[in-house]
């Protein structure tokens, strides 16, 4: 497994609505493998393959947080929420694209969500609390949209630049 990566905003790749997967290939199980390992590492509890630079419908999760308590890594091909509970919930929510930079966000408390597995078998699950929160954000990157587009536009002005900043840092390192 290799780690990959993570595409820091503003990227185009990250504004961009993903192609469903035709297909799953032995390339994208092994993507699916790095993106794990790369989440991991972040750490983080979620990503999505344009994150990474890959432009199609794909996302693992795992938000199994306590100390000790056995993962659960999760690999969804294609997810689609099929139902959303209309309760709504707010986290606190970052994202591995907009390093140190959180803000509370407001989705449905519980969602229905239809995947393919990597085996190629169909899934469907009911995801609540962080789940749900977990599993929204990372299908709002397949279509293109991030945490911050939630915001008023003068806060999601004053991320952006301190992502811009950061990243002439990094270049510049
Ligand atoms: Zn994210």
């Amino acid at each position: 497994m290799t780690l990959r990566q993570i595409i820091i905003h503003p990227d185009p790749r990250l504004k961009t609505v993903c192609a469903p997967v035709s297909e799953i290939t032995k390339d994208l199980r092994r993507l699916a493998d790095d993106m794990l390992e790369t989440m991991y590492d972040t750490p983080g509890i979620g990503l999505a393959a344009p994150q990474v630079g890959v432009l199609q419908r794909l996302l693992v999760m795992d938000c199994v947080k306590k100390e000790g308590a056995a993962p659960r890594p999760m690999v969804l091909f294609n997810p689609e929420v099929t139902w959303a509970s209309d309760e709504i919930g707010t986290y606190e929510e970052g994202c591995l694209s907009i390093p140190e930079q959180y803000a509370d966000i407001d989705r449905p408390n519980a969602v229905e969500v239809g995947w393919t597995d990597p085996s190629g078998e169909m899934r469907k699950e009911h995801f609540e609390g962080l789940w749900a929160t977990c599993v929204q954000h990372e299908i709002d990157h397949l279509n293109g949209k991030l945490f911050i587009d939630y915001l008023t536009p003068v806060k999601r002005q004053m991320i952006t630049r301190k992502m811009q900043k950061l990243k002439r840092e990094r270049a510049k390192a």
